[in-house]
């Protein structure tokens, strides 16, 4: 008997709606799930649902689909609602007078919809395994591109370190790709690049390109200018959105000017990160906002990384911009000002104790790791701490290690979720939160990469076990909450005297 109801399928509009309804309506349920109005809304008109199950004094939010593309996460999370509302695996000790979790499945349901229509369009015939076979092809696309993309970098890179090339690396490549975008590469085509962008001999060059390329390319010809994770949604079109009602010609209209203004693959529909204004939400914030003006004024166009490196960042499209518009003053998206605002509250009325922001893909969490006050202060004046830097970690490592207890009984091997500290700067929205609120994580869910579908690549051997070692792992991370819940209350005060002596007092945390 399996512990946990697992159903494997993808998404779009309607089966989501209707699996949100089976589940708040399943007569089934021991606990039940209560409908909230809805946090806010999208520009278009889409709702941010809130859902939530237990009348408990502390709060554990989880909220999915910031990135629209990162389908998983929409799907993790409303079938860790299911389960959690039957009672089944280990929430049979699951206590609605403890806790109550509150559900935001869907951040942005602007970006989840329009990746859930393309993919619709390409896929809605298909059965489970034929999912899974088309969900593996694009997994192998996707690495290709990946590749095909760093290939060319070492190549670059092995050119510039034979020639001790004084320029910058990093500017090499990106004048490459900036030049290349629609064309066709070649050994022969790179060795003209470099021998042009630097004056050497294309005689000297040729060789060392070559003997490279075969490394790290093997027995390719050429790559072409289309990306092989687009090419297999090759056929797509904005027909894909429905004009069912007014938020859907809203968004379909939106989405039609943001393709007619600027050169994105139409393909881009069924990898949709952004919000349908074309802002990418996690990327919404004041620090990314800043940088990217930044490196606009001085270099111009930025794209984004390896596979996506074809996809501009500083203006609206697929992938995202870090606001509205980079010559008008920084702004958050409608999306961003409803989630902040619900945290805000909660944590006024001190009933947050952990916050789950969970994206597609990377088998890991992001924790937020260190001290608030610097140790040296102490020995100067009163320091007041407390105890956010232990419950943080201790959440955090506990959650990875259950995951990894799972994947011991399913495959023989431990293999838990990795903890990742904090990033040397805050770029992101999930950064922000964080770092300001006690037990805030990103989860990165699936261990095979490539949204929005290749975590569906591999049904026994990554989607199920995903599945099953998160829903076991949010129980432990809630039993340990139970056990050092009163460590949220405390503060301690040090101070180091002139004799090199500590003293230590005790305080309050909450006013
Ligand atoms: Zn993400």
């Amino acid at each position: 008997m399996e512990d946990y109801k697992i159903t494997y399928e993808i998404l779009d509009y309607d089966k989501y709606n209707k699996r949100l309804s089976n589940i708040i309506n399943n007569p089934l349920n021991k606990f039940p799930v209560t409908v909230h109005k809805p946090i806010g809304q999208s520009e278009c008109g889409f709702d941010i649902e809130h859902y939530s199950i237990g009348n408990g004094p502390m709060h554990i939010v989880y909220m999915a689909g910031a990135h629209g593309n990162e389908i998983i996460g929409v799907d993790y999370i409303t079938q860790l609602m299911e389960n959690i509302a039957l009672a089944n695996g280990v929430y049979k000790d699951f206590d609605p007078e403890q806790f109550t979790l509150d559900f935001i499945p869907c951040q942005n349901p602007e970006g989840f919809f329009t990746t859930t229509y393309a993919l619709n369009y390409i896929m809605k015939d298909m059965t489970v395994e034929e999912i899974e076979q088309f969900s593996k092809k694009y997994w192998a696309s996707y690495r290709e591109d990946d590749i095909n993309v760093t290939g060319v970098n070492a190549i670059i890179n092995f050119f510039c370190e034979k020639f001790a090339i004084t320029q910058s690396r990093s500017e090499l490549t990106k004048l490459f790709w900036h030049l290349s975008i629609d064309r066709e590469i070649t050994p022969q085509y790179i060795t003209s690049f470099l021998s042009s962008s630097t004056n050497i001999d294309i005689k000297a060059i040729e060789n060392l390109v070559n003997e490279k390329w075969t490394e790290k390319l093997k027995e390719k010809k050429s790559i072409s200018p289309q990306k092989l994770h687009h090419k297999i949604f090759e056929g797509l079109s904005l027909e894909c959105i429905p004009e069912t009602d007014e938020k859907h010609c809203k968004l379909k209209e939106t989405l039609r000017k943001i393709y007619s203004t600027n050169k994105f693959p139409i393909e881009t529909l069924a990898n949709f990160f952004a919000n349908s204004s074309g802002v990418n939400l996690n990327d919404n914030n004041i620090y990314f906002y800043n940088e990217i003006k930044e490196r606009t004024s001085s270099e111009g166009l930025i794209y984004a990384n390896l596979r996506d490196n074809n996809l501009l960042k500083n203006v609206p499209g697929p992938v995202g911009m870090p606001s509205r518009s980079l010559d008008e003053p920084f702004e958050y998206t409608p999306e961003n000002k409803a989630l902040l605002d619900f945290l805000e509250q909660q944590d006024k009325k001190n009933e947050n104790y952990a916050f789950f922001n969970i994206h597609g893909t990377g088998g890991l969490i992001y924790l937020y790791p260190v001290a608030e006050d610097d140790m040296e202060k102490a020995h100067t004046e009163v320091v007041t701490r407390n105890f956010s830097f232990l419950i943080n970690n201790r959440l955090a490592t506990e959650y990875a290690r259950e995951t990894g207890t799972e994947y011991q009984e399913k495959t023989g091997t431990y293999n838990p979720y990795k903890t990742m500290g904090y990033p040397d700067k805050i770029s992101g929205v999930g950064d922000l939160l964080r770092k300001k609120y006690i037990s805030s994580f990103i989860l990165e869910l699936s261990k095979m990469g490539g949204n929005p579908i290749a975590p569906y690549g591999d049904r026994i051997g990554n989607y199920n076990i995903t599945m099953t070692s998160n829903m076991r792992a949010n129980m432990k991370m809630l039993k340990t909450i139970l056990a050092i819940s009163h460590l949220y209350e405390t503060s301690y005060t040090m101070k180091y005297d002139e004799t090199g002596r500590v003293h230590y007092g005790e305080t309050a945390r909450r006013k």
